[in-house]
C-alpha cells in the first residue's frame, strides 16, 4: 500500500513538473553547431584570410567561444591557423 502511494506522488511529482519542462524544450534554441561543423571542415586553412578575419576583434584579438559561438574542437583549430597566420604575417598580431 505505502508503495503505491509512494508511486502515486512520484507521478503527480512528474506531472507538475511536466509543464516547465515542455516549455523549455519549446523555447526557440541558439544555433546548434558551430559555423565550421556546419560547413564541415574538418581542417581550418591559415591562408583562408577572410574567414579568419571574421573571428578576430580589429585589434587582432581572437574571439572568445562564446562570442564566436565556436565548439572546442574548432576553436582550437582556429587557434593554431590564425596563429601561424600571424606567424606568416598574414593577419597582425596588434593593430
Ligand atoms: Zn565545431
Amino acid at each position: 500500500m505505502a508503495y503505491i502511494e509512494k508511486r502515486q506522488a512520484d507521478k503527480r511529482q512528474v506531472d507538475k513538473r511536466q509543464p516547465d519542462k515542455r516549455k523549455a524544450l519549446a523555447a526557440p534554441r541558439e544555433q546548434t553547431q558551430c559555423r565550421f561543423c556546419r560547413s564541415k571542415t574538418k581542417h581550418i586553412d591559415y591562408k583562408d584570410i577572410p574567414t579568419l578575419e571574421k573571428l578576430l576583434t580589429n585589434r587582432g584579438k581572437i574571439y572568445s567561444r562564446k562570442r564566436s559561438g565556436n565548439c572546442a574542437g574548432c576553436q582550437r583549430k582556429l587557434k593554431k591557423a590564425i596563429k601561424r597566420a600571424r606567424h606568416m604575417a598574414l593577419l597582425p598580431f596588434t593593430a
